[in-house]
């Protein structure tokens, strides 16, 4: 089977949409580079739990490594509010008010919910 039977996607397929919710939250499980310009991705959707296999071009993966490392950006922005909070409470009941800790579709690089 050649390069181009195998590819399920194109530079431009979004690998962290779901194809069957809405979900933009899918997770790799497995990445297996099989050529120069291929890739074999198993991939899992946390919000309905559906498993799916994609080959897909280098450009594709590295995109999707971008929207990873964003969105670990953004949880570890997080976790820091977090700790601030509990340290903050350690030193006073009345201490500053709470961050704001909801995590929004900017944080992930996509456009504000309307
Ligand atoms: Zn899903």
């Amino acid at each position: 089977m050649d390069r181009s039977e195998r590819l399920t996607g194109n530079a431009d397929t979004s690998l962290e949409t779901c194809r069957k919710c809405p979900s933009k939250l899918v997770q790799p499980v497995q990445w297996r580079r099989l050529g120069d310009d291929l890739w074999e991705i198993d991939l899992r959707c946390p919000d309905c739990g559906r498993a799916s296999r994609e080959c897909v071009p280098t450009e594709a993966v590295a995109k999707y490594d971008q929207v990873m490392r964003r969105a670990r950006v953004s949880l570890e922005r997080h976790l820091e509010a977090i700790e601030r909070v509990d340290s903050a409470d350690a030193r006073t009941p009345y201490g500053e008010p709470a961050p704001d800790l909801r995590i929004l579709p900017e944080d992930h690089g996509l456009p504000p919910a309307a």
